[in-house]
């Protein structure tokens, strides 16, 4: 089939489908500016080292990665990010009706600030932005504490009680929110169409969602630059652009 062909004939799946869901990874945000962790450019792959200091035992055992950590969250590119055309292609999926719920892997909020439903969005790995205290949980907007940051405090400390603060994102070696997974899986279940997109899908128990939707009788489309691990559960692999791909077959 050609690619022309193959583009055609997953839009008319969709244009079929009532319950499409989403899985989305950084890849659909890299055109906004903000690197993935393993793309050919990603974080991790031209900074190995970089993986290792993201663990939670080192950001709580050492006050010079929480101070790296608050550095780097003050520059983030998440920050002055725009949607870009795939965010925008999810949207109006939504608008025909057809999008039962977006999971993504990714913490920027893009995909509620291009004008998904916030309720259809499950934010598996959390987002950079909110706050939250390791000790007494309390949760509050990043914007707050970076404005500490830039005046001065390197390493900020809960204003409720004293304990460390770190962006409300599952870090390495954190454990999952078990009601946030259940509730991916649960969607997953219930697709009829299963759009993977810009995600390697090595992530466990996220990546799951695909071989469950499959097995649960979903088409399954693969969105992606390069090879998955879960190419060989795809019914259709588009392997380009996200921006290209997602406007031809989201209509
Ligand atoms: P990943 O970095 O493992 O893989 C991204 C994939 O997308 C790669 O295979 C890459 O080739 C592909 N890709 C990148 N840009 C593309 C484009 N424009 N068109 C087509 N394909 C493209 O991403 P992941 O599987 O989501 O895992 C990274 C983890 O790190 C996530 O779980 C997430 O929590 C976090 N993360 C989030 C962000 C974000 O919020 N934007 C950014 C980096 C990392």
């Amino acid at each position: 089939m050609s690619d022309a062909d193959l583009l055609n004939t997953v839009a008319r799946w969709i244009d079929e489908a009532q319950r499409v869901v989403a899985l989305t990874g950084a890849g659909i945000s890299t055109d906004s500016g903000i690197p993935d962790f393993r793309g050919p450019q990603g974080v991790w792959t031209r900074n190995p080292a970089a993986e290792k200091l993201s663990t939670i035992q080192n950001y709580l055992a050492d006050p010079e990665v929480r101070r790296a950590a608050w550095r780097g969250r003050l520059e983030h590119t998440a920050w002055t990010a725009k949607p870009n055309r795939g965010h925008e292609a999810l949207v109006r999926l939504e608008r025909r009706g057809k999008l039962h719920a977006l999971i993504t892997q990714n913490v920027d909020e893009l995909h509620q600030i291009a004008g998904t439903d916030r309720d259809r969005v499950i934010e598996v790995h959390g987002t950079i932005r909110r706050v939250m205290c390791w000790r007494c949980g309390a949760r509050s907007p990043m914007e707050r504490t970076l404005a500490r940051v830039r005046a001065g405090e390197d390493d900020p400390a809960c204003l409720s009680c004293g304990g460390i603060l770190k962006s409300d994102t599952i870090s390495f070696g954190q454990a999952l929110v078990p009601e946030v997974i259940d509730r991916a899986m649960q969607v997953a279940g219930e697709a009829d169409l299963l759009l993977a997109i810009g995600s390697t899908l090595q992530v466990y128990p996220v990546a799951g969602a695909v071989p469950l939707a499959s097995r649960a009788g979903a088409r399954v489309v693969i969105v992606n630059a390069e090879p998955t691990a879960m190419d060989d559960v795809a019914d259709a692999l588009l392997r380009g652009s996200i921006g290209e791909i997602l406007p031809a077959i989201c209509g």
